[in-house]
């Protein structure tokens, strides 16, 4: 039985071996001329294919890339669909195109099919008689190309041009099968490794820089050559025998004709620019070429741009071996940012990181050619990854803690997706970028972090040699690091690309030991020695991710450390320390991607007090009160003393704590007053605390929020409970949807603290539910905001209802509020509208009515400036104004009512803009603001029906930055009430126009 179970393994795995690779073999020819003043490239192509697959292939098939970027295509879909205009709306001459015509294969005409109509990236040609594995047939077709002058990868501006995907190219044929892939934004290009010989006639001043060698003709290079030292290396002999003749027919009067010649490439890329400068340089046998503007001297010239390129290619070579290649050249393209083709980088700046990235992109994608829009992880990650290693190797690390913490971040809230999707199948743009190479890059440097630094570098080394000029995939990669790390990989890799599991290790258990030994010395006698400690520490997993873990060991005098596998969901770890343990250390590095740090350590000697807000590592601070620390791996905790004054209390001092973990978490607060009763009216000495749970660790859940506060406050205490739950649809668009469940109590011991035109000598419990979403819409940016609930009111005799029959112990509370923003012209136009009520059969406590003016009291509950009789901002002489409400700013911010509707509405125009600080923004504005009290107890101070009540205005606004806060202040001139009498501002016989003024820290709506 044990035998045969054997043989049908053995026979399982020969089954399951892969087949052996291969790939098919193409040789173009192509014939073009560039017709400047159209921008067309016009040519003849002849296709060799060589079917080297072990399929019998009945289609043909051609990318059309340029067809991408005009309306019509799916790019252009996409991009509509994610709000951007770019090809969209292009129109003749604007858009690029590739069309193809006359098209022959086995010396028989065929016609097109487009499968993605009305997208024509693709075309397909069903194929005059199969072609039979091994069997080589010819293709011939004439064809037009033209970029378009919105750049992206390619693009023509004036006499320059970039041509990038620019003839037809065959479709890859691999063991998946035709690979026919419309161009989307998200995901590039997949090309069969071919040999191209391209004759071009293009002006004679063009100057131009293109994939392969000039066979012959004058690229111009000699002409625009900066370095006149250096003479143009132009390879034309690398191919040796195998170089086509050199045969540049004579063109026509102020025209050239240039011959190109490129072997082992999977693309042909192409840029002309009479005006280029050239400068050259070498690295071993590979020329280089770069090619800038003029205006470029300084940051391109003067061997800059060579010598960077040089620098890369000497650690690309170091790193994965000898470039594949005779030449790369480097070019200033039209468009910024950067993008790679054999032997060409196109970039739009001179930057090192960038050269390196791209020129990186060389070996990871052009020579290790994977599919692009299939694993964009194999080629965006992996030259991200080496990226990162070049600046660590010169000194400048940091790439990976500052991408671990942005994408741990968005795993914390649910929003990141692996990065082995197939491009197009990404929720956005922005998430496919997020996984392909940010994610990708981490993937690599956990795999570096596995395997260690050495080993890393030998599966580069290997994975080159083995599979240069090949099409590369995971497996294959996979294949390699698992043979040369001894390793098994399908952990790691299943859930680094496949899937998005969190990571969080903990100390669990720890157990020290004494080493001792026991020596006889020369009188006999027995001496019990201590040698050393052992540590026993229970690693914990706590999520599903598994990784290996660094458990350290700081003792007294020395530091031990060891590796935990990390697979299992408790393993105990032995660690020997030779001197007195003091404290446990998991993941030192921060290296696993563990969401919470927290519980990654313990004191062993237990002499360290506890300390509230986690058993991490804390780091103490003065806090600066406009900018809170946050820290990846320990929590932060900042204090500050705290000042205010209010009629009651007088001067208040107090001691704040602030603490935080990863801007997310454990934001809690602590704050302990005194009332001196310096320059009080009333004298009263109180020590009053607040504090606040926020987002507690143990309560961590997808785009999920949690608020306790409990709070005894001048004259209120209570309760209040907050669960929100907010997410957005997609990373950088879309609406951002939000819901809110909140429970509050709020008790009132100490009128004098209050100002009765605001509070009710009650208590009141109140539960609300809010929904809301916030989205743009072309121009606009939209919010609507609801909430619903109601509560209960009581005093010392129980329900208010005993008490004070006017008022009801019970009542109905809730809200719509909309807004809508855009520019208009130069100016920013706003427009609020709001409905609110607060009742049941009688009034609800004045705490709760709807305010014409602004927020209610209890919105105020936690600003000391605001809350109490004679506070800063609410002083008799002080006219502020507190957003919310039916927002008539110019209203006596007492003036309340059971229901309100109202309209609001804003123009503003900025006037001065500058990058940060204080008033980096000032703006000039017009409002007006509407409202209509509604039902029987919408009363003025004088007990008149109050309905129709309006302001408008002009103000200044200014926008501030300080530290990370952003806040802005807001003068505003309500120089016109409708009721004069109920204004904020206001004297005996004052008109409808008036001089008065209100002034705010926040934005009116
Ligand atoms: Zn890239």
């Amino acid at each position: 039985m044990i035998i045969a179970a054997l043989l049908l393994l053995q026979q399982a795995t020969a089954a399951s071996d892969p087949q052996p690779y291969w790939q098919q073999q193409v040789a173009y020819e192509i014939d073009a001329r560039l017709d400047e003043p159209t921008g067309v490239l016009s040519g003849t192509q002849r296709i060799r294919y060589q079917n080297r697959s072990p399929d019998t292939l009945r289609t043909f098939s051609l990318h059309l890339y340029l067809n991408a970027f005009r309306p019509g295509s799916r790019w252009s879909a996409a991009d509509s669909a994610e709000g951007r205009r770019r090809f969209n709306d292009l129109r003749d001459p604007d858009f690029a195109f590739n069309h193809v015509r006359n098209v022959r294969i086995m010396g028989t005409p065929v016609k097109p099919i487009y499968p993605f109509a009305p997208d024509s990236t693709i075309v397909r040609f069903v194929l005059p008689r199969p072609l039979l594995p091994q069997d080589s047939m010819t293709g011939e077709m004439e064809w037009d190309a033209r970029p378009s002058t919105v750049p992206r990868r390619q693009g023509r501006e004036g006499r320059r041009f970039d041509f990038a995907q620019w003839y037809p190219k065959v479709v890859v044929y691999d063991r998946y099968g035709w690979q026919e892939h419309p161009l989307y934004p998200a995901g590039e290009f997949y090309g069969e490794f071919a040999s191209f010989l391209v004759d071009l006639d293009v002006p004679a001043d063009q100057v131009m820089g293109a994939t392969g060698v000039p066979v012959c003709g004058d690229p111009g290079w000699e002409r625009a050559n900066q370095n006149r030292a250096r003479p143009v290396e132009y390879q034309r002999g690398y191919y040796g025998s195998r170089t086509p003749p050199a045969d540049c027919a004579a063109a026509a009067p102020g025209r050239k004709r240039i011959r190109w010649y490129a072997e082992d490439v999977h693309h042909f890329a192409l840029s002309l620019n009479p005006r280029y400068r050239y400068e050259g340089g070498g690295f071993g046998d590979v020329a280089v070429h770069v090619l800038y503007q003029p205006g470029d001297e300084n940051i391109w010239g003067n061997g800059v741009a060579v010598e960077r390129t040089i620098a890369a290619l000497t650690w690309l070579d170091r790193l994965f071996g000898k470039f594949a290649w005779p030449q790369i050249t480097n070019l200033h393209r039209i468009e910024g940012g950067g993008t790679e083709f054999p032997m060409m980088i196109m970039d739009g700046s001179a930057e090192q990181g960038l050269i390196v990235h791209e020129l990186g992109h060389n070996y990871t994608m052009g020579i290790l050619a994977n599919n692009e829009w299939r694993e964009g992880w194999l080629d965006e990650g992996f030259t991200s990854f080496q990226t990162d290693w070049f600046w660590e190797t010169i000194g400048r690390p940091g790439g990976y803690e500052d991408t671990e913490a942005g994408i741990l971040l968005l795993d914390i809230d649910d929003y990141s997706e692996p990065p082995s999707l197939v491009a197009e199948a990404y929720r956005d743009f922005s998430s496919y970028n997020t996984a392909i190479y940010s994610r990708g890059k981490l993937f690599f440097q956990q795999l570096r972090y596995i395997v260690g630094h050495d080993t890393m570098h030998r599966i580069l080394q290997t994975y080159y040699e083995r599979w240069k000029l090949k099409h590369v995939d995971e497996a294959a990669f996979r294949a390699v690091a698992e043979e040369v790390s001894h390793r098994d990989l399908s952990t790691f890799f299943a859930q680094w690309l496949h899937s998005t599991t969190l990571y969080d290790y903990s100390v669990g258990k720890v157990k020290t030991v004494r080493r001792t030994i026991s020596r006889v010395d020369s009188l006999g006698r027995v001496n019990r020695q201590t040698v050393g400690w052992v540590t026993r520490i229970e690693v914990v997993g706590k999520e599903k991710g598994r990784i290996p873990v660094e458990v350290a060991v700081v003792a007294e005098r020395d530091t031990g450390v060891v590796r935990a596998e990390g697979l299992a969901e408790r393993e105990w770890v032995e660690v020997p320390t030779r001197s007195k343990p003091k404290e446990v250390l998991l993941d030192p590095g921060v290296l696993t991607h563990d969401w919470n740090m927290l519980n990654n350590t313990k004191r062993v000697d237990r002499s360290f007090p506890w300390i509230f807000g986690g058993r991490g590592h804390v780091e103490r601070y003065f806090h600066p009160y406009f900018s809170t620390r946050s820290r990846r791996d320990k929590l932060t905790a900042g204090w500050h003393p705290t000042v205010w004054y209010n009629d009651a209390g007088g001067v208040t001092v107090g001691l704040r704590s602030l603490t935080d973990y990863l801007g997310r978490f454990e934001q809690n607060q602590a704050l302990i007053s005194v009332a001196q009763g310096w320059g009080s009216d009333e004298d009263v000495k109180d020590i009053d605390f607040f504090i606040r749970r926020r987002n507690p660790l143990a309560l961590r859940a997808p785009n999920a929020s949690q608020t306790l506060d409990g709070f005894k406050v001048e004259g209120r205490f209570g309760i209040t409970a907050e669960a929100e739950w907010t997410r957005r649809a997609h990373l950088s668009f879309g609406p951002t949807w939000s819901r809110s469940a909140t429970l509050q109590w709020v008790a009132v011991d100490d009128v004098r603290y209050l100002d009765t035109g605001l509070y009710d000598d009650v208590g009141t419990v109140e539960l609300q539910l809010g929904s809301g979403v916030s989205t743009e819409s072309g121009d606009w940016q939209l919010a609507l905001r609801s909430s619903l609930g109601g509560g209960l009111a009581y005093n010392k005799d129980g329900l208010a209802a005993s008490g004070r029959p006017d008022l009801d112990p019970f009542y109905f509370r809730g809200s719509v509020e909309g807004s809508a923003r855009r520019p208009l012209g130069s100016f920013d136009f706003g427009v609020r509208l709001y409905a609110g009520v607060a009742s049941g059969d009688q009034e609800a406590a004045k705490q709760r009515q709807i305010y014409f003016q602004g927020a209610d009291p209890l919105r105020q509950l936690t600003n000391p400036f605001l809350r109490s009789r004679g506070a800063l901002l609410v002083r008799d002489d002080f006219h502020y104004h507190s957003p919310g409400g039916a927002g008539v700013r110019g209203a006596d911010p007492h003036l309340s009512t059971a229901a309100i509707v109202a309209f609001n509405l804003e123009l503003e125009r900025t006037v001065m803009t500058r990058p940060s600080g204080l008033f980096h923004r000032m703006a000039l504005a017009a409002f007006t603001d509407l409202s209509h009290g509604i039902g029987g107890s919408s009363r003025d101070f004088s007990g008149g029906r109050l309905r129709f009540l309006g302001d408008a205005g002009l103000g200044i606004r200014a926008g501030h930055r300080i530290g990370d806060t952003e806040f802005s202040t807001r003068f505003d001139f309500p120089l016109y009430v409708s009721r004069p009498d109920l204004a904020q501002d206001r004297d005996q016989g004052d008109s409808e126009i008036e001089f008065r003024w209100t002034f705010s820290f926040d934005e009116a709506f």
